[in-house]
């Protein structure tokens, strides 16, 4: 009997969850768990250094061809408006539904910030002002095409990606040999990813076990009211919001996408990374979901880095949880700036594990907080970070669908 992909990743999932619980019990110093752990360091990062081997040709050849394809000028005009509008609403949500339950259950208060004075002197906080932040996203947004290829820079990848489509489809059938090269390009990359695929069960059992084996739990329990009201929220906004935009958007079926979508969200959160995860994504949503390549090629790539609900709503959290720790109560006007600050370090992170992290300092920083306090959060962002990616993630297959019914011609 043949089991299927879908099922072997599950699998792998469940028992690298399983494994994780049993090494954790039996401690790191012991041989066979230290042999286990080190197998499980090869076998996950190679997983995902072959996911990242792909991504870069696979994200400049997906845009290319996708917005290339987009030929009617109303069409380009409507995918681009409804793509946005679906990342700002979505995200506007996900922070709204973080300041809701924030405030609702005041994790942190009754916290002290000096309980966590050791994890202080860990980390230096980069000091990262609100201008500070623009201006280097703005910088970053355009860069020689060769120099963002050979960085693995996915930001300017899409952008230089866009512009070229744009100019293809502007040039029309003069350029139909470039554009047959990206398309040919493009199958070839997806293909690799096909075989790739094959060891994600692996990959996946690897990553888990890892994760769980290493995880701080003492930290956990300090933290558990916060761990348990962002969890809350993300899964909330992972399991009712999104499926309902796209219920009451799409019109589809919630229950069918996500079977769809399994792969994608499984590999997302073993990860934490929605760039790794770009290529699986990406066939997902073509394969398993049926979104047009014009519309996936675009939406996706662009969304795994620009359009992170899971992000926007922890970083949003986070900061409120800061804020009740450091006893400092945040008006409507500063709750507003977290609200948009939240947004754009969402926007800006990239999709690399515990960059929100990062962009977090941004937020804090704009309401005056203190901004060595993500040292507190970081010994359980590993584990925060696995269901923000995968709702990062479902965000971006759910926006393809709705993206492509909305730029449908009816
Ligand atoms: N790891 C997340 C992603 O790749 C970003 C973050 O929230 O840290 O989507």
């Amino acid at each position: 009997m043949r089991i299927s992909l879908n099922s072997q990743i599950f699998l792998g999932a469940l028992l690298g969850i399983g494994f994780g619980l049993l090494f954790a019990r039996l401690g790191q110093q012991t041989e066979g768990v230290r042999q286990g752990l080190y197998l499980c360091g090869l076998v996950g990062n190679l997983f995902i250094d072959l996911l990242k081997m792909v991504l870069i040709p696979l994200v400049f050849t997906s845009i290319a061809v996708g917005v290339a394809n987009l030929r009617q000028h109303s069409q380009l005009h409507r995918v681009w408006i409804s793509t946005l509008g679906f990342f700002v609403l979505s995200m506007g949500v996900a922070v709204l539904l973080a300041l809701l339950t924030a405030n609702w259950f005041h994790p942190g208060k009754g916290l002290s910030l000096d309980l966590f004075q050791g994890a202080n002197q860990d980390i230096a906080a980069k000091q990262m002002s609100f201008a500070d932040f623009i201006a280097g996203f703005l910088h970053g947004l355009f860069v020689n095409p060769f120099a963002a290829l050979a960085q693995g820079n996915v930001l300017a990848i899409v952008m230089f990606a866009l512009l070229l489509g744009i100019a293809i489809v502007i040039g029309g059938d003069r350029y139909r040999n470039i554009l047959q090269l990206l398309q040919e390009g493009l199958e070839l990359m997806l293909r690799m990813v096909g075989w790739i695929m094959r060891l994600a069960p692996f990959g996946i059992l690897a990553l888990l076990t890892r994760l769980l084996a290493t995880q701080d739990m003492g930290v956990l329990g300090s933290l558990a009211q916060f761990v348990f009201v962002v969890l809350g929220a993300i899964l909330f906004h992972g399991f009712v919001i999104l499926p309902l935009l796209l219920f009451l958007i799409a019109r589809m079926s919630p229950l069918k996408v996500f079977l769809g979508a399994r792969e994608a969200l499984v590999t997302a959160f073993a990860t934490s990374s929605s760039s790794a995860t770009l290529p699986v994504t990406l066939r997902c949503a073509e394969q398993h979901l049926h979104v047009k390549p014009s519309i996936a090629g675009f939406v996706i790539p662009l969304g795994a880095t620009a359009n992170m609900d899971g992000t926007a709503l922890y970083e949003a959290s986070a900061a409120l949880f800061v804020a009740n720790l450091a006893g400092i109560e945040l008006d409507l006007a500063q709750q507003l700036i977290v609200f948009f600050t939240t947004m754009l370090a969402a926007i800006g992170a990239p999709g690399i594990p515990s960059a929100g992290m990062v962009t977090l300092v941004m937020v804090l920083q704009s309401v005056g907080l203190p901004a060595e306090a993500v040292a507190i959060l970081l010994p359980i962002d590993r584990l925060l970070d696995t269901f923000r990616t995968m709702v990062n993630v479902e965000g971006d297959m759910i926006g393809s669908l709705i993206v492509q019914r909305l730029a449908k011609d009816n």
